[in-house]
């Protein structure tokens, strides 16, 4: 018995050694090595082991303490009043014990709710004196912090001199945060100065506030979001926590336009289910939700416990970030000839779905990176964005992971060279170019990837084709090229295993169909770089048939509303080669619509300027046709609501955009009146 105490012992002081060294690096460094979900384990463990043996727990454990201590280069700043933490929940089980545990302690007063983002920044403190801002400070461990005054004075949205009649002394809590595209500009500047890349956006913008030069700092996009009064000397303040929120907007201070007052503990799982799914449109990472409880004589009924106040809960999102191990990087051949690296990963649970490979982009990335062959790595997914590698987790390196080269991967023994792994063909590298490429343009799998991309739906929505009728249509030697789908015969798709007379017939009748397509998903169809359906769409506007747009000149291309020369070159590069002139060829042979009417100048159609966004199912034509037919008028058809979209079309069983355009006040259309708008607009 007494032995496995001093094992259980050593575990938790393990633990606690582990957790340090992790909060060094993550608060006093900005540079964490671990994920957070994988940090969150460690906690967790240590808080379970703490629980069952509380003989073993101390004042100095991690869970305890907030943060680090303060870098003292930076000065020193005390907090009048600590700067707490938050308690978490996970899901909706331990919310609800967690609001059954403050109702207890409430004696069943009901009170309004202000839910808000967990914006994934850092804290500040402000201090502002006769309506001045006079000290900025990190949270540090809670108690000391550091100033980061001149720092946070080169945040725009941090105002310097208050607006209205403020307390004489008092102290403002928020959040800095770097948005997401200011993160990716501070990373893309960083790799180009070949130095260390940051994690996640919150390291970022930790660092760029915890800098010795501020300089540097007024260099980075950072923004404020307040949220928590500290205190207030010599005014009477709001007595909820909304109204302290607008006195706040009142002075000029950003208080976040999504924060919402609610009435009950079911408002805030919808807001939660709302934000869970639609977090991705946030202009910043945000890892939760908050509850707070609104009436501030509450809040001070509840106080705190150890480092977290009673009256606020953390719900977290799921997390999109953890670690798994690389097992290799594979190349895969893309439907360009590209060749693309890819990391094979031991499977992982992120955000909803299970991830086992990841694009890799090209060798410079991965050197950049400095991602190995069997290195732990950590891996982030965000939302329906493709999963990202975001580096090496370099504590759990062995020595043993094996350094990447593409051209020692490619290299064909029996050859003597690097080959296409698909086909075997010499490879070719542009100079100063990243990519590699096959050289065969008859390569299966750049064969199979293009005709896959050319059957898609915004392409010549050939349904019937997916990853592997494609496969299948290429092994049997029926198509050597997209063009030759026109001439299957139903008899030999029919022959193919698992179709049947049926899925032929059908198969058939989708390809006729798609000879009509609208002449902008034909442009993209054809899979010339760069050209995606936005340009694709532009280009037909300018040029109404594909002959027009293949004698096209360099200056005619470039005229072009939003083409540059890399598109311009890549159409004129593609129009040259004998065997795409010969696919178009063969396409108007087909009877494909390589042309199209005229069209009148958008300015004089009448959906001109009008953005709409489809949710659900619609009754008399898909969504592809609705936005084709928007379009057609002159509108413009988006997947995600913004405050610019002016209607949302609402169909059978819609998602989560409805609640979106509510709370943006956004017009809201049945079919039937889109009917009419388009059918009204068709007889002008
Ligand atoms: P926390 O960041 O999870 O929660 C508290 C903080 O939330 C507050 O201090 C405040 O800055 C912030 N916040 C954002 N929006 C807010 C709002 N609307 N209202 C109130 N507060 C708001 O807790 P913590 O103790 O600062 O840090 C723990 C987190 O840091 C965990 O997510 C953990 O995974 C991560 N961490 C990771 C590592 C690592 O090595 N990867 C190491 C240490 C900590």
């Amino acid at each position: 018995m007494q032995d496995s105490l001093e094992n259980i012992n050593i575990r938790i002081e393990n633990l606690r050694a582990e957790i340090n060294r992790h909060n060094t690096l993550y608060y006093a460094q900005d540079a964490p090595e671990i994920s957070d979900a994988a940090y969150d384990k460690l906690i967790h463990s240590l808080r379970n082991l703490e629980a069952q043996y509380p003989q073993f727990l101390s004042p100095d454990s991690p869970t305890q303490r907030i943060g680090a201590a303060p870098v003292e280069t930076l000065g020193i700043v005390v907090h009048p009043k600590s700067m707490l933490s938050l308690a978490d929940v996970g899901n909706n089980e331990e919310l609800i014990s967690w609001y059954n545990r403050v109702d207890k302690l409430l004696s069943g007063q009901k009170c309004q709710w202000v839910c808000e983002h967990k914006i994934d920044g850092l804290a500040v403190a402000l201090t502002y004196v006769n309506g001045n801002l006079e000290i900025a400070a990190t949270r540090g461990d809670g108690e000391r912090g550091e100033n980061i005054t001149q720092n946070v004075k080169t945040i725009r949205s941090v105002p310097l001199t208050l607006a209205g009649r403020a307390p004489a002394r008092f102290e403002v809590r928020g959040e800095i945060c770097l948005p997401k595209a200011g993160f990716k500009k501070v990373n893309a500047e960083r790799a180009v100065e070949g130095l260390p890349l940051f994690a996640n956006p919150r390291n970022a913008a930790a660092g760029s506030v915890r800098q010795l030069d501020s300089r540097i700092t007024a260099k980075r996009p950072l923004d404020l979001y307040v949220y928590n009064l500290g205190y207030a000397e010599g005014m009477i303040m709001p007595e909820t926590h909304w109204e302290i929120l607008q006195f706040f907007k009142s002075l000029g201070f950003r208080v976040n336009p999504n924060n919402r007052l609610v009435e009950s503990l079911n408002d805030v799982e919808n807001f939660y289910r709302y934000w869970t799914e639609n977090r991705e449109t946030l202009p910043y990472e945000a890892d939760g939700i908050v509850a707070k409880i609104n009436p501030i004589h509450l809040q001070e009924q509840l106080g705190s416990v150890g480092r977290e106040p009673r009256w606020a809960i953390a719900y977290k999102f799921p997390p999109i970030e953890g670690t798994t191990v690389l097992k290799e990087i594979k190349i895969s051949v893309g439907r360009t000839g590209t060749l693309n690296p890819i990391a094979v990963m031991e499977p992982i649970y992120l955000g909803g779905v299970t991830i086992n490979s990841a694009s890799l982009h090209n060798e410079d990335d991965i050197r950049r990176k400095d991602i190995r062959e069997g290195d732990t790595v950590i891996l982030r997914r965000a939302g329906d964005v493709i999963p990202e590698i975001v580096g090496p987790a370099l504590s759990k390196r062995q020595g043993s992971e094996k350094e990447f080269s593409l051209l020692e991967k490619l290299f064909d023994k029996e050859k003597g060279r690097p080959a296409c792994p698909s086909c075997g063909s010499e490879v070719f590298h542009g100079e100063g170019e990243v990519m590699y490429y096959c050289t065969n343009a008859a390569c299966p799998a750049q064969l199979q990837e293009h005709l896959q991309h050319f059957a898609s739906r915004t392409a010549m929505d050939i349904r019937g084709i997916g990853e592997s009728v494609a496969a299948a249509l290429l092994n049997a030697g029926l198509v050597k090229d997209v063009g030759d789908i026109y001439s299957l015969k139903n008899q030999q798709i029919a022959g193919m295993e698992r179709m049947g007379e049926k899925s032929a017939a059908k198969l058939i009748d989708q390809i006729e169909k798609s000879k009509t397509r609208p002449l902008a998903s034909i442009i993209y169809a054809l899979g010339i770089r760069h050209v995606g359906e936005e340009i694709a769409e532009r280009l037909v506007k300018r040029f109404n048939s594909v002959d027009v747009l293949m004698k096209a000149a360099y200056d005619n291309l470039t005229a072009v509303p939003t083409i540059g020369p890399k598109i311009a070159e890549s159409l004129l590069a593609f129009f040259k080669i004998e065997r795409n002139r010969q696919l178009i060829e063969k396409l108007r042979m087909a009877g494909v619509h390589l042309a199209q009417p005229a069209q009148p100048e958008s300015e004089d159609l009448p959906l001109r300027g009008q953005e709409f966004v489809i949710t659900g199912k619609l009754q008399n034509f898909s969504r592809e046709e609705a936005e084709e037919k928007i379009k057609v008028l002159g509108g413009t058809a988006k997947s995600d609501i913004t405050k610019n979209t002016s209607y949302l079309v609402v169909g059978e069983d819609p998602g989560s955009k409805v609640a979106r355009a509510l709370a943006l006040g956004i017009t809201q259309l049945n079919e039937s009146e889109l009917l009419k708008m388009l059918g009204m607009y068709k007889r002008i």
